[in-house]
């Protein structure tokens, strides 16, 4: 793979292209944006163009060097991740150690940092340190989900690269280059909010069979004629995680419901669901579907304060059955 292969961030691409032409390196660069979007692609990318023997500013992904750092085993590159839920200063002090020594193979020692927003005090401290005096053959290469977690003197001391939130387009084309179908690719793309994140556990035909799953009960519950339904809640009886789940994707039918009745030509976080979303909202009005949203969001912040998933879930229902009612009465005989 060449930057090419990096979709969706054009600017932040053509700025390290331009950087390893002019060969005239900053000692530390910030990559921030959203989690899921390439940074840690893109940063392995770079420090291959850098020590690549075959190519100039990109990698030729063949050469000896290229395959040492693609499968983490060259010397003079170290990638830290979090472990756990945090960067701890025994990381920070590894690499001042390994800084201390000469590159290796090459003449420079590269520092991968990704989740940086994870440093805790004491390790962002020492980083500062690193930071403010770098030994003359080090590049650090920091990636941070949220840039407003690190400190300022931190920043301040990096060139910052802005990455974007990924268009559905090209995590649509992502996930086909990963040999989901293109129906599938397409659907799912929409729904993530720029990130590929989201699938870094779940499939994305899993994500759509939860979609579809709250799709159906949003469905049943607005057909009062459904004596099932309320048996339904107790299936959510201490089931907090997935009540959590399918309130989520609730909120987010509900909203395109919303945009269907006051905007109907704007893109949908469901977008392949337009059709039925448009038949399902027919015969609500866009206050009742508004109010529906707000109460989501109550419960979810209900959830979140430990009360019972069931009560929570009996709770929607309730008011889904009362704005179906409410709209079965005011249409006109
Ligand atoms: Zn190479």
């Amino acid at each position: 793979m060449s930057f090419e292969g990096i979709l969706g961030q054009e600017r932040a691409v053509a700025r390290l292209r331009k950087a390893l032409k002019s060969d005239r390196l900053s000692h530390a660069y910030l990559f921030y944006g959203p989690n899921g979007t390439g940074k840690k692609l893109a940063a392995l990318q770079f420090t291959k163009g850098l020590y690549c023997t075959a190519a100039t500013a990109d990698a030729c992904d063949a050469c000896t060097t290229c395959r040492k750092i693609a499968s983490r085993n060259h010397p003079d590159v170290l990638l830290i991740e979090p472990e756990g839920a945090s960067i701890r200063i025994e990381a920070i002090r590894m690499i001042q150690n390994r800084l201390s020594y000469k590159p290796y193979e090459s003449q420079r020692t590269t520092i991968i940092i990704d989740g940086c927003e994870l440093l805790t005090l004491p390790a962002a401290h020492a980083l500062l340190k690193t930071l403010e005096e770098p030994p003359g053959n080090a590049l650090l290469l920091l990636l941070a989900g949220r840039k407003e977690a690190l400190p300022l003197t931190i920043i301040s001391r990096c060139q910052l690269l802005p990455f974007q939130p990924l268009a559905p387009q090209h995590i649509a084309s992502i996930l086909s280059q990963r040999g989901v179908d293109a129906g599938t690719a397409g659907a799912a793309a929409s729904l993530v909010e720029g990130s590929l994140d989201a699938f870094a556990e779940t499939e994305p035909a899993q994500i759509l069979a939860k979609r579809q799953a709250a799709y159906t009960l949003l469905s049943d519950a607005l057909d009062v004629k459904d004596p099932s339904l309320f048996s339904k809640a107790r299936q959510f009886a201490g089931k907090r995680e997935q009540c959590e789940e399918l309130l989520r994707w609730l909120e987010l039918l509900c909203r395109d419901m919303v945009v269907l009745k006051v905007a109907p030509a704007a893109p949908l976080y469901n977008q392949d669901m337009r059709v039925e979303l448009n038949e399902l909202a027919h015969p609500l009005t866009h206050e009742r579907l508004l109010d529906t949203c707000d109460l989501i969001e109550q419960l979810r912040h209900y959830l979140a304060m430990n009360v019972n998933p069931q009560l929570v879930f009996e709770r929607l229902l309730v008011h889904l059955q009362q704005t179906l009612s409410g709209a079965v009465a005011a249409r006109p005989a």
